[in-house]
């Protein structure tokens, strides 16, 4: 359903009506494409206390000084308490005017010190800061704040954030080696998932760091290896060699994130219900990947699935889903358990039974799909909410676990309102309020969605794990 009012204001008129009534004014947002695969202009590096963190040979293209930055990066991990947050204020507010448009501000900020509640308090003043500096930048341009504790650790994710692929992508705080070096430097890298994802095997043993930093994953400029990192087969295609099942991909969200997955060089499993299989046929015929027609609600769905893939799976995306709106007092048991179903039992069960029979490899990654709904809440879907925040439940408990016991990684998107068929059957003044309830005021994209669940499915996405990331242009929904 195409967008009028943000075609509208982008014509000279429509500028100039839109502003005189006070109107929002989208920008149109700068996304990936293979002729503007970056965001053109410098990349500004500042820094607020005394940070630990080494940039120089991260291969990010930082420099000093910039005029017009498409990026700021705001290393504010040694802020420690109130004088040295002030430091934040005076590093960024001579330079935020000059930002870009559809720019970047990635802040990034420590974990919070249980030990130390100054520390604490301050890093926490970070997300107030970040959030409240994307409400208010304009120009569709974005801010998040990243934790971190290695700045290599967090090279797949920087470059995603610093890329035109996190366009929608804003309001986030996300933290990288969450579980510690430990828990990650135990999954996703050993050597089995080497010689799964392709790696050079020989860029293993030539470590220079301990073995806590040595997983941690991270990619320089062009896909060269950074530290201790292995290189990729092909850095354009970080996901040759990997197998990645995307349920619900014969449309909307699910299409766009086997093409993105495909893109990046995975074969790609299109699954949908047996009544969509000409569709999703149609889709895997133009990736080149294949069909599997099947309800996930089979109760032998997850057994099926690895039938199916006998040589193991890599990536597995949980993106079907329903909604059955109506308010709790109208529902009958039929639109609570449907969507119940659907939405997270099933996901529950696929994800058991592909991790219990081993199809989900070492250093695979699920990626399951949670809503703003999930954590906002919305009249008319206690069903739809229920069952999405399940899902954030599910990551949150799972995450540790996976990664320890099995090497695989376990994170969430959750979009805000993304331009679908799902979206289009909302009525007009509903529709027009969701899509225009960010500071970005417009909804999203499929593509949005499927470029997040490429960077959390990218092989050096290994210390991400357990988020939950907002695609909602930061919506002000549960904000
Ligand atoms: P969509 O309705 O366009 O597509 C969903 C797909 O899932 C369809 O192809 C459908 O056939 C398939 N599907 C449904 N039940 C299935 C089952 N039992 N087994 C296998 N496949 C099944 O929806 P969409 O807008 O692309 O949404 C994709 C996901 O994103 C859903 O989980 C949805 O809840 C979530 N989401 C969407 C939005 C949005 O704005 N569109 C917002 C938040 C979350």
């Amino acid at each position: 359903m195409a967008d009028r009012y943000l075609t509208f204001t982008g014509t000279t008129p429509g500028r100039f009506l839109t502003r005189r009534l006070g109107l929002p004014q989208p920008a149109a947002l700068k996304r990936w494409s293979p002729e503007r695969p970056a965001l053109e202009g410098e990349r500004l590096l500042l820094t607020a206390g005394k940070s630990d963190l080494e940039w120089t040979d991260t291969g990010l293209g930082l420099t000093a000084s910039a005029e017009n930055p498409a990026a700021v990066l705001l290393d504010a991990t040694g802020v420690r308490d109130v004088e040295t947050l002030a430091e934040v204020h005076a590093a960024l507010h001579p330079v935020v005017r000059s930002v870009a448009e559809s720019g970047r501000i990635i802040v990034l900020g420590a974990p919070l010190d249980t030990a130390d509640h100054h520390q604490a308090a301050v890093q926490q003043a970070l997300e107030g800061f970040t959030r409240s500096l994307g409400k208010e930048i304009g120009r569709g341009r974005t801010v998040n704040l990243v934790r971190l504790t290695d700045a290599r650790a967090a090279g797949s994710t920087l470059r995603f954030l610093l890329s035109p692929r996190s366009a929608y992508v804003s309001g986030q705080v996300i933290e990288v080696g969450a579980y510690g070096a430990g828990a990650y430097d135990a999954g996703g890298y050993d050597e089995g998932a080497y010689d799964a994802g392709g790696y050079d095997e020989g860029a293993l043993g030539e470590s220079a760091l301990g073995e806590g930093v040595r997983d941690s994953g991270a990619l320089g400029e062009g896909g060269a290896p950074v530290g201790p990192d292995r290189p990729l087969t092909d850095p354009d295609r970080p996901l040759t060699g990997r197998t990645a099942l995307v349920t619900g991909a014969a449309r909307g969200i699910g299409e766009a994130v086997a093409e993105t997955l495909a893109r990046d060089g995975a074969r790609v499993v299109v699954l949908d219900v047996p009544q969509a299989e000409q569709d999703a046929r149609r889709v895997a015929d133009r990736l080149g990947g294949t069909a599997l027609a099947l309800d996930i609600t089979a109760p032998d769905a997850g057994e099926r699935i690895a039938a199916a893939l006998p040589d193991g799976l890599d990536i597995l995306v949980h993106n079907a889903g329903i909604t059955r709106d109506r308010r709790l007092v109208n529902m009958p048991a039929e639109r609570w358990s449907s969507v119940l179903d659907v939405n997270l039992a099933s996901v529950l069960r696929t994800t058991d039974a592909l991790l219990e029979s081993g199809t989900l490899r070492r250093g695979g990654r699920i990626v399951a799909t949670a809503s703003i709904a999930g954590l906002a809440g919305n009249a008319g879907q206690t069903n739809y909410g229920a069952s999405k925040a399940g899902v954030v439940g599910l990551v949150r408990s799972l995450a540790p676990r996976a990664l320890a016991e099995h090497g695989v990684t376990v994170n969430a998107v959750a979009p805000g309102f993304i331009e679908t068929r799902m979206t289009a059957a909302i009525p007009l003044i509903i529709r027009e309020a969701g899509r225009r309830m960010n500071p970005l005021a417009q909804g999203g994209l499929p593509v949005d969605v499927a470029e997040t669940t490429a960077w959390l499915a990218h092989p050096q996405s290994g210390a991400v794990n357990g988020q939950v990331v907002r695609v909602c242009g930061q919506s002000l929904l549960g904000a």
